[in-house]
């Protein structure tokens, strides 16, 4: 029988798939002694049985049954009890931490006697109805589905009858009548009574958070977080403790390094006499932990060495949840802590350096994709640039980046306005889950209160995305579309004199806004952006970085950090890292960036602007005569893109693809020359002026070229083997550009590629024309020129006859793209804008595949091509050069499947080089890396 349940003491961390990672944490803390509430955890599976039966498994309730009996005995005390009642929290935990998008319910255990019974053990009345009715708030909104603003508008109006403004203010009596006004809700809301029997409240409860892993927000964020939808979220009954039992209690969230900026040294928010929840909504403002420490020093002191404990043993950050109970310490959660990516560079090379991880260890717990982050530009700090900006404010810093954009003050607008291609920035009071489609939208969040702990910091750095939060001076009016900037400190700090004549600042929908991540500034207007240190540093080196940070130790320590793993991912790596760039500049670029060659220089641009006319005369050309003298005109023109190509890759290896697209590209539209002719000819008619015969030429070609499926068409190595000349032009054009650079010293490594081979036959044609031009051209320069020749394997029928067709190649480049778009059938450009979104939605696809590799399909045939050419041909070199090769999951699938290079963008150029050097000492460290995602 499967067992769906586990105490603590039975878990450990190693088992988030089935107990979830707070649970396994949960376990885990309890295993090394820390003060953890007693309980137990339904696993996964339970919500897996869920989903795919629409009912909890019937052995679930037996083995509840069992492990509460077990919690009673340990505490001693009953669920519910009238006198001395067990309460617990039903808690929601998945495999991967979803901040917010999951439910929780407190209180459970609590009825019409047993409140008495918290109000005589607790000695708080207040505080046995508050618990109270928070249970009947939590369960009327989570379980039985009962709009929370009913709840809300309650408390409001009991506040107002009694003229207060704070939730503090309302007393026993208070409290109690709110509970019967909630039950009366809840029976009003659902049709039933509030349920009295606790046991009937847990059972519910269960229900309830299993089904929360399938609720519309809590899918949106899976998708955004590329967290599978089957893996279910797994439910924790924990023993209850109270935050809110006056001075001595409180709750707070801390981290054991500062996860902005990864600086050494605690960190975290206290929240004197609250529970649970308030801390991580933001709504309250909260306390330092230095503050904590005068306050209570002894808990103080247990967090801290409980903290120092969570860090030995994980030998990483870890953010925890506590509570401290009249007194006593509670750890609620822990989990190795999210981080910006900032951080995440600084702590693993801290780490490093007190000596509890190794550098493969540090490797791994840093992504590219972090990397591409601190890649991103910042605001301008120089004097100049500071002087033309205006301050509105500052709030503090979340998440880092520079944004600018359209101030927006809801969720849904965001998304609209991002949608049509605006830059919007959310600005709003505090967020809450539903305004994750608004966040996902913003280039940045901008929130007037709450902490780095609150929604909005967590979320946002967990996406990458610019955050300032807090800015107390805001006064955010969402119906009136506007913000207001208060000039002088809120009213309640005010002095008498009053600052007060100052102007306060009123931003309106859609003004712009620029918010700085790193610093909390908020500015009015577009602020100039600058490259980033790390930018700087990849670019020009670690002496430029540095004197870029100058004093500035954060950066300082970054660009060092960043130095050491990069330089150890690219001692480690196997896959070679080489760049797609067609010119020279880009090319300069790419290396610099560190690229060991081009993978992918795409020639057909070389075709374009006052050439078009060359390519038309090609096209137009009755005879082979005609076509050869437009071809030599070509020639040295392409023959210098080549020598200054070869000129900057000096000494590394260079790939040039043939032409690829279909020669139509190069002509007039059809319709447009149509329409031309046709107006022509129409004037011509009514005696105004002669049609031109080349239009009238060109428009039959056009017609006679027209094809109803281009990328099926004539194009790639077709197009080679039926327009007599054109890739003997490229080829010449290489094997001279070769031989100038050879006889100017150099040392060019050209490789030609041929884009587009279905049949070894096409390759081997190609390949003896290529033979005997090198041979040409090196008998006429007294040179040899043996140039490596190879295929793109873009097509399914060329993977699965890969090794034949090495028979005849040097080397294959897998053209990921065209091998995605032919062997699912999708137009590459028509797919993605059309029904992408539906298809993620409707579960076929978890992300496009033109992003990361479909190992299952796409990738299978990369796979199996491989290991036939290098069957066929053991010293093949092997690479991919579609957009795959600049995106951290296919690099280490590429690694995997034994490629030799894999060829991007220049700009992802470094985050290959730190991927390829993660996948080469990830396995050897299976198991060990971090869980943040
Ligand atoms: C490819 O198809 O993956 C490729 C690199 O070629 P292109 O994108 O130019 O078709
Ligand atoms: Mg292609």
């Amino acid at each position: 029988m499967t067992s769906y349940v586990q105490d603590f003491e039975q878990g450990d961390k190693e088992h988030k798939d089935l107990l979830g990672g707070k649970g396994a944490n949960l376990a885990e803390m309890t295993r090394l002694g820390l003060p953890v509430p007693p309980g137990f955890t339904i696993t996964t599976e339970a919500c897996r049985e869920l989903m795919r039966t629409g009912a909890v498994p019937p052995s679930l309730r037996v083995e509840v049954t069992q492990a509460l009996r077990r919690l009673e005995d340990a505490v001693g005390r009953h669920l519910g009890d009238a006198t001395d009642p067990l309460l617990v929290s039903v808690r929601s935990g998945a495999k991967f931490s979803m901040p917010g998008m999951m439910e929780t319910v407190l209180n459970i255990g609590l009825n019409d006697a047993s409140v008495h019974g918290l109000a005589a053990l607790s000695g708080d009345e207040r505080f046995a109805w508050d618990s109270y009715r928070r249970l009947l708030q939590m369960f009327g909104k989570t379980v039985l589905d009962i709009d929370g603003a009913r709840f809300e508008s309650a408390i409001d109006r009991a506040k107002t009858a009694k003229g207060v403004t704070a939730d503090v203010d309302l007393d026993a009596a208070d409290m109690h009548a709110l509970v019967d006004e909630f039950k009366e809700i809840v029976r009003a809301g659902s049709g039933r009574d509030f349920p009295q029997d606790p046991r009937e409240q847990m059972d519910l409860a269960i229900v309830a958070v299993l089904g929360s892993w399938n609720t519309d927000r809590a899918r949106l964020y899976r998708r955004k977080e590329r967290i599978p939808d089957d893996l279910g979220t797994a439910v924790n009954i924990v023993t209850m403790v109270f935050g809110n039992l006056g001075p001595t209690s409180g709750t707070g969230v801390a981290f054991t390094r500062d996860p902005a900026t990864g600086r050494t040294g605690d960190y975290g928010d206290y929240l004197p006499n609250a529970q649970g929840e308030d801390v991580v909504a933001g709504i309250r403002n909260t306390m330092s932990l230095a503050d904590m420490g005068r306050l209570d020093p002894a808990s103080y002191a247990d967090l801290r060495a409980a903290m120092r404990r969570l860090e030995t043993h994980y030998r990483d950050l870890c953010d925890v949840e506590f509570t401290v109970e009249r007194g006593k310490l509670w750890m609620l959660q822990t989990r190795v802590g999210k981080r910006t990516a900032s951080a995440a560079f600084r702590i693993a090379a801290a780490l490093v350096d007190e000596h509890l991880i190794t550098m493969d260890e540090a490797l791994v717990r840093v992504t590219g994709e972090q990397l591409s982050q601190l890649m991103f530009p910042q605001f301008a700090t120089d004097d100049d640039a500071r002087a033309g900006r205006t301050l509105l404010t500052r709030g503090m810093a979340a998440s880092p980046g520079a944004a600018v954009g359209r101030a927006v003050f809801d969720s849904a607008t965001a998304q609209e306005w991002a949608e049509r291609g605006e830059d919007v920035v959310l600005v709003r009071r505090e967020t809450n889950p539903d305004d994750l489609g608004g966040m996902i939208a913003a280039v940045g969040i901008l929130t007037a209160r709450g902490g780095k702990t609150s929604h909005a910091a967590v979320v946002a750095r967990g996406m990458g995305r610019t955050c300032v939060v807090g800015a107390e001076a805001l006064d955010v009016d969402p119906a009136a579309r506007t913000v207001t900037v208060r000039a002088t400190p809120h009213p309640a700090e005010q002095d008498p004199q009053g600052r007060a004549e100052s102007t306060d600042h009123v931003v309106h929908e859609g003004d712009v806004v620029a918010i700085d991540g790193s610093t909390g500034d908020v500015y009015l207007g577009a602020v100039p952006v600058v490259a980033s240190p790390v930018t700087t540093y990849l670019e020009h080196g670690l002496d430029a970085a540095l004197e870029q940070a100058g004093a500035d130790e954060d950066t300082r320590s970054l660009v060092v950090a960043v130095d050491r793993l990069l330089r150890h991912a690219d001692g480690a790596r196997r896959l070679r890292v080489e760049a797609n760039a067609d010119t020279a500049v880009d090319a300069r670029r790419a290396r610099r960036l560190g690229a060991q060659g081009i993978g992918l220089c795409r020639t057909e641009h070389m075709f374009l602007g006052e050439r078009r006319v060359l390519v038309e005369r090609v096209v137009l050309a009755t005879d082979d005569a005609e076509r050869g003298h437009a071809l030599d005109e070509l020639l040295p023109l392409q023959r210098a893109d080549f020598t200054d190509l070869l000129e900057v890759m000096d000494g590394l290896p260079t790939t040039i693809r043939l032409i690829d697209p279909p020669l139509h590209e190069f002509l007039p539209d059809l319709t447009e020359l149509s329409v031309k002719v046709a107006l022509a000819a129409e004037r011509a008619r009514h005696g105004g002026g002669e049609v031109d015969a080349r239009d009238v030429t060109l428009l039959a070609a056009v017609q006679r070229m027209h094809e109803q499926n281009p990328m099926l068409g004539l194009r790639g190595v077709r197009l080679g083997l039926v327009v007599p000349g054109l890739f003997a032009l490229q080829i010449r054009a290489v094997a001279e550009a070769v031989a100038d650079r050879r006889v100017a010293g150099g040392d060019p490594r050209a490789e030609i590629m041929v884009p587009l081979v279905g049949s070894v036959q096409e390759l081997r044609l190609v390949r003896e024309e290529a033979e005997e031009i090198m041979a040409d051209v090196g008998r006429a320069r007294g040179l040899d020129l043996d140039l490596p020749v190879g295929g793109m394997i873009e097509l399914p029928r060329a993977a699965l006859t890969a090794g034949r067709i090495a028979e005849v190649a040097d080397f294959f480049s897998f053209g990921t793209n065209d091998l995605t778009q032919t062997t699912w059938g999708f137009s590459r450009d028509d797919v993605e804008g059309a029904f992408f979104a539906e298809y993620t939605t409707l579960g076929v696809l978890a992300v496009s595949p033109f992003e990361t590799i479909d190992q299952v399909g796409v990738g299978r045939l990369v796979r199996l091509a491989t290991a036939e050419a290098r069957a066929a041909r053991p010293q093949i070199t092997l690479g991919v050069c579609g957009e795959h090769g600049g995106d951290p999951e296919s690099i280490r699938y590429f690694h995997e499947v034994g490629l030799d290079y894999v060829s991007c963008s220049p700009f992802r150029v470094p985050v290959a080089r730190l991927e390829a050097g993660r996948a080469a000492v990830e396995g050897a460290l299976a198991g060990s890396g971090s869980d943040v995602r």
